[in-house]
């Protein structure tokens, strides 16, 4: 089973893949932690797209698509995969077509991820984690019990997201408007969106996408 997980920043895409990861036994590919990795690894390619994913602006297609295209080759074809934040644009939906074709594979279906955008950005806009033990916080819902030490794992080191500031936080809810949630159409075309209500608890939300994937 493939399936896409849509929706906007912070909707939740990456706990969902993740618990489907665990239950489901599928592979998550996340052209966001791909990009994130190249630029901690400071390779050629992180060096280039660094100031675009910090600003909340799209890499190039090409770039997301050969990325997907390499980790579609080394997985096993009968691996289920969830693509969590790829497609962005129409055109590497058009690219995830022909790759999907290319490795032999079909898609199931298209979740989408209804939610509140303003709510969205105050959550994302105040988020930093545990560098250590990567327990997640919040500036103003969830400060550490003692100022400045993890709760868990008593760190003292902490990390914020380059791209969770208020003003790219805005610019990725614009660029999925602009250029991601015109991709809908293409899938619906093809009967294959299923929509989830994200505003809801996170177990609800999992139970939802279980009841979609039952269906399909
Ligand atoms: P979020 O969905 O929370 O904005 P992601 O981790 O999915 O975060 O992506 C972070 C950044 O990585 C994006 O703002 C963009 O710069 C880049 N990126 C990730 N996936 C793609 C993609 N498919 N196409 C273009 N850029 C991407």
């Amino acid at each position: 089973m493939n399936i896409i997980l849509l929706g906007p920043p912070g909707a939740g895409k990456g706990t969902q893949a993740s618990r489907l990861v665990e239950r489901r036994n599928m592979v998550q590919l996340s052209t966001g932690d791909m990009l994130r990795a190249e630029k901690n690894a400071g390779t050629p390619l992180g060096d280039r797209i660094r100031a675009v994913m910090d600003a909340g602006e799209l890499v190039p297609d090409a770039v997301v698509d050969t990325l997907i295209d390499k980790e579609l080759a080394r997985l096993a074809p009968d691996r289920g995969v969830i693509f969590d934040g790829y497609p962005r644009t129409l055109a590497q939906a058009q690219s995830l077509d022909r790759l999907l074709a290319a490795h032999g594979r079909a898609l199931d279906g298209v979740i989408e991820l209804i939610v509140d955008e303003d709510a969205l950005v105050d959550r994302i806009a105040g988020r930093f984690s545990c560098a250590v033990c990567n327990t997640p916080y919040h500036d103003r819902y969830k400060l550490p019990a003692v100022p400045g030490v993890c709760d868990v794992c008593g760190s003292t080191e902490f990390k914020r997201r380059a791209d969770d500031n208020e003003e790219a936080v805005r610019t990725r809810m614009a660029e999925y408007r602009a250029k991601t949630a015109p991709i809908l159409p293409h899938y619906e075309a093809q009967g294959l969106v299923r929509r989830v209500d994200g505003m809801a608890a996170m177990d609800a939300v999992s139970a939802a996408i279980d009841r979609v994937l039952d269906a399909a």
